[in-house]
């Protein structure tokens, strides 16, 4: 038996079973393309067959894929659903909080206490203390999590037992974040359009995450991502969705969803959101 199971190996998923093997626990993992197992089987992780093998591996499984409709898909079959009773689930997948609160209640409903996790950090600043950690749900599940999560760093911040506030407050710092990335894809547009070196750009600007989204798109390179545009654009319809959910009027965003989907749509949506960059430029004026 592990100490934790891990589905999902993204660059998140990924990130967080390293922490957790490097810290000594004993993972096992599940990922729906087996490739991304190896490198963590070769450091010594146990891996399961299938997602109801990992659920029975481990008294505590943590989810990272892309979104909770992934999850439902993995969890809430008859099989697995069966398995989970008397486990803890940590979910790390960003999602609403509305979907928090379903997953707490179809999770208790099976048996397994529920946790609702979100990250906001990228996997590179994973037990860094760059990151922050979310954790919310019955104190109970955290106390007995602590002792396994708290290897994730020092920043994991318990939220208490409103199971919505971690996905709140990182819809809230996302949106802060998206504004971020506007802002710095138009200096950048600016720049270009007057003929400035992007690396002054770059000097003036104190964010690091921000100096490396304007490295690569100075080297023009976007294959390696920190966090794909994919990605960023299930955070932004998540916002959206919260946002008409509470009555908040965020139309600013909508330039920005309607640049994200046109980038999907020219094939970057795998690639690191500073390919964002190419989509911009074709939307210049003249
Ligand atoms: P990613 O690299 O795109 O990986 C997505 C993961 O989800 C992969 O393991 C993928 O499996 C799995 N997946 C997707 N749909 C699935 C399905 N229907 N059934 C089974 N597995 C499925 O994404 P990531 O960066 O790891 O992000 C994972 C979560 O962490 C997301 O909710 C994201 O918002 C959150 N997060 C990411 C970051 C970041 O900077 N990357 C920061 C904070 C939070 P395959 O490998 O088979 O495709």
């Amino acid at each position: 038996m592990g100490d934790i199971t891990v589905l999902g190996l993204g660059l998140m998923g990924t990130a967080l079973a390293e922490s957790l093997q490097k810290s000594g626990h004993k993972i096992c993992v599940w990922n729906r393309s087996e490739d991304k197992m190896t490198p963590l089987i070769n450091e010594g992780a146990t891996s399961a067959a299938s997602v109801q093998e990992a659920v029975l591996s481990s008294p505590m499984v943590l989810v990272c894929v892309s979104n909770y409709d992934a999850t439902v898909q993995l969890l809430r079959s008859d099989t697995v659903l069966a398995s989970l009773g008397g486990r803890t689930v940590i979910q790390f997948s960003t999602g609403t909080p509305q979907e928090a609160l379903e997953s707490e209640i179809w999770m208790n409903d099976n048996g397994a206490a529920y946790l609702d996790g979100a990250i906001l950090a990228s996997p590179k600043d994973i037990t860094s203390s760059a990151g922050k950690i979310l954790i919310g749900g019955k104190e109970a599940a955290w106390i007995e999590s602590e002792p396994i999560l708290g290897c994730l760093g020092d920043s994991i911040i318990y939220t208490g037992d409103n199971i919505r506030a971690p996905a709140i407050l990182d819809l809230a710092w996302l949106t802060q974040r998206l504004g971020h990335y506007l802002g710095l894809f138009h200096g950048v547009m600016l720049c270009e359009a007057g003929g400035v070196d992007l690396e002054h750009f770059s000097s003036i600007i104190a964010d690091t995450r921000m100096r490396q989204v304007l490295e690569a798109i100075g080297e023009d390179d976007y294959q390696n991502p920190s966090v794909t545009v994919n990605v960023y654009l299930n955070v932004l319809k998540n916002i959206q969705k919260y946002a008409v959910e509470a009555g908040v009027d965020l139309e600013m965003l909508d330039n920005l969803r309607a640049i994200m989907e046109q980038a999907c749509t020219e094939g970057y949506g795998d690639e690191d959101i500073a390919a964002l960059a190419k989509t911009f430029r074709s939307t210049k004026l003249h």
